[in-house]
C-alpha cells in the first residue's frame, strides 16, 4: 500500500534517509548525542547567518512551544508587544502574550495585506512604551510573505526589538539575523527544513538572551536556563527528542547537499 504525500506545510513527507535516521536509539547523555545536537544547532545558526551575534536554543515541543518560549523569556514582564496580525499565527502570538500576562497591542491587516513599515514606525513613534515587535515572517495560513526587512529596518531605527516567527520560511527564504538585527527568530524541525516534528529551535541574540535572565514564566520554557545547561553540559535540560535530532542532522545533510535555500 502506498502511503499518502503530505502537502501541508509541515509535518510533511520526509524523505527515506530522513525515516532512516530515526532507526537509531540515542542515550540523551551521550556525548554522541550532544555532538549531534551541536551540530545541528551549528548548521541552523549558520542558515541564517547567526554565527557571530547569535546562539540557538533548541525546546522540545512543536513549533508554538519554541514562540512562546521566546516571548516569555525575551520580552520582560515590564516590556510592551506590538503584535503585526494579518492571520492565525499573528493572533496566537497575541494569545501567547496574553496568557503569560504581558502587555501586548495589535496591527491588524486584512488577510490578503502586509503590514505597512510606515504604519509601524508610526505606531511605534506615538508609544515610547512599546517595547517589542512581533512579525510572522510568512504567515502560513494565507501564504502572505511580510516585508521582513523592512519591518526590522523601522524597528531598529525606532531603537525597538523584533521578534520572528520565521516557521514556514526557515530554510526557504533567506534570512540575515545579523544585518537585520533580529532578537529573535523561531522556527521548527518540520517545516522547510524537512524534518519530523518535535522540536522548535529560537536564533536569539547573544546579549538579549543574557539580558532575559530571569523572564520567563515556565521552567519548561526557560530558554536561558536551557542554553546554560547546553553550553555547561552540552546536554538538553529534560528529555530530548532524541529520534527527531537525528532525523533533523539527516534532513540538513541532504539540505546542503542539494545547494541548501
Ligand atoms: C507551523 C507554524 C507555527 C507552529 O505551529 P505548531 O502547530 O505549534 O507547530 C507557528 N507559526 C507559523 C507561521 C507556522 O507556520
Amino acid at each position: 500500500m502506498r502511503e499518502p504525500i503530505l502537502l501541508t506545510p509541515g509535518p510533511l513527507t520526509t524523505s527515506l534517509a530522513t525515516k532512516t535516521a530515526m532507526l537509531t536509539d540515542w542515550g540523551s547523555w551521550d556525548s554522541r548525542f550532544n555532538e549531534l545536537t551541536a551540530s545541528v544547532c551549528r548548521d541552523l545558526l549558520q542558515i541564517v547567518n547567526g554565527g557571530n551575534s547569535h546562539v540557538c536554543v533548541p525546546q522540545q515541543g512543536s513549533g508554538t512551544f519554541a514562540v512562546e518560549a521566546a516571548i516569555g523569556n525575551l520580552v520582560p514582564p515590564t516590556g510592551k508587544l506590538l503584535v503585526l496580525v494579518g492571520g492565525a499565527y499573528g493572533k496566537r502570538m497575541v494569545q501567547i502574550a496574553q496568557y503569560l500576562h504581558r502587555e501586548v497591542v495589535v496591527y491588524e491587516t486584512a488577510d490578503d495585506t502586509p503590514p505597512s513599515a510606515e504604519v509601524v514606525a508610526r505606531r511605534l513613534e506615538n508609544d515610547p512604551t512599546i517595547s517589542h515587535v512581533g512579525l510572522i515572517h510568512c504567515e502560513t495560513s494565507t501564504g502572505i510573505l511580510n516585508p521582513l526587512a523592512e519591518i526590522a529596518t523601522v524597528v531598529r531605527a525606532a531603537g525597538r526589538r523584533l521578534i520572528v516567527d520565521a516557521m514556514s520560511s526557515f530554510g526557504a527564504l533567506p534570512i540575515d539575523v545579523a544585518a537585520l538585527n533580529i532578537d529573535a527568530l523561531i522556527a521548527s524541525s518540520n517545516k522547510c527544513l524537512e524534518g519530523v516534528p518535535g522540536m522548535g529551535f529560537v536564533i536569539t541574540n547573544r546579549d538579549s538572551l543574557m539580558a532575559s535572565r530571569g523572564n520567563s514564566h515556565s521552567l519548561a520554557l526557560d530558554l536561558v536556563a536551557q542554553y546554560d545547561y547546553l553550553q555547561a553540559t552540552g546536554q538538553w535540560r529534560f528529555t530530548p527528542p532524541t529520534h527527531v535530532v537525528a532525523a533533523l542532522r539527516s534532513a540538513l545533510d541532504q539540505y546542503l547537499a542539494e545547494g541548501g535555500q
